[in-house]
């Protein structure tokens, strides 16, 4: 799933390719992503001119000259890119904003969890999401982190993927920092020092930022909104690497199901001071 690098490395790469084009028609499928495409939606669009593009949390926001926005989430494998009109799609496009430039912004997305709306002017961005996000990683500091981390009994690995506590972090930059922070993803929120908020804090940080440098990290199907794909996989540490020597102490890397999702971490560099409830036995575990 695109993570907050992948998200802003495509509007950056959109950044560089839509403002100022105008809206000349707009094209769905008939297969529905996340939110149903609404026919009035289209009115609203055609005519107008792209300006701004921002980025809040893993959420993608096209300003237009009207003061209202498209906004768009890319889910698990949405992708969100300019290409000529005439460049053939498969049945995975979905959506196309064809611009006056000859070029289109389309999406396609396999697995259809993606979604586009329109948003009337004035309406804030945190209204879309269910339940307020929380701030950007650069936006806080690591008191206020450790405010939010160290309230909750949950492991710390649940409480970064939870998107009302920071935006933009999911799985596979929730266990780098982890591993960079060396705190077992495990560990009870509640337990954590302030040197070990302090130290996942930066950890943070510094994994987010090399991983836009590098465009993000391409695993199966993310690509930017040029078309180019990432590459951070070939930094990652402990994503993905379960049962492969911990590239710091050698020892086998370990694979376990936290709060739902597939987690990787070195139990000798990670070592837990305490474990929370949401570990749940892994059959696939190498
Ligand atoms: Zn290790």
């Amino acid at each position: 799933m695109p993570e907050l690098p992948e998200v802003e490395t495509v509007v950056r790469d959109l950044r560089a390719l839509l403002p100022g084009s105008v809206i000349a028609a707009v094209w769905t499928s008939s297969r529905p992503l996340r939110v149903a495409w609404q026919a009035e939606w289209t009115q609203h669009l055609v005519g107008r001119r792209i300006g701004h593009l921002e980025r809040r949390g893993k959420w993608i926001i096209v300003k237009l000259d009207d003061n209202a926005s498209v906004v768009v989430h890319l889910g698990m494998t949405g992708q969100l890119r300019v290409c000529d009109s005439d460049e053939p799609g498969d049945e995975h496009v979905h959506f196309r904003l064809r611009l006056n430039t000859g070029r289109e912004l389309r999406f396609r997305d396999i697995r259809r969890f993606g979604s586009l709306r329109w948003m009337p002017p004035g309406v804030p961005i945190d209204s879309v999401p269910r339940g307020r996000l929380g701030p950007e990683p650069w936006d806080t500091d690591p008191e206020e982190l450790g405010r939010r981390i160290r309230r909750s009994r949950r492991a710390v690995k649940a409480i970064l993927l939870d998107q009302q506590v920071m935006a933009g972090v999911g799985n596979i930059y929730a266990d780098e920092a982890l591993f960079a922070a060396k705190i077992s993803p495990l560990a009870r929120g509640v337990d954590l020092t302030k040197r070990q908020v302090r130290q996942l804090h930066r950890a943070l940080n510094r994994v987010l930022q090399r991983a836009i440098q590098a465009r993000g990290t391409t695993i199966r199907n993310y690509v930017g909104g040029s078309g180019l794909g990432g590459g951070f996989q070939d930094h990652l540490q402990v994503y993905g690497r379960g049962g492969q020597p911990c590239r710091r102490c050698r020892r086998p890397l370990t694979r376990l199901r936290v709060a739902g999702r597939s987690t990787h971490f070195c139990p000798q560099c990670q070592r837990p001071s305490g474990a929370a409830s949401e570990v749940e036995s892994c059959p696939s575990v190498p």
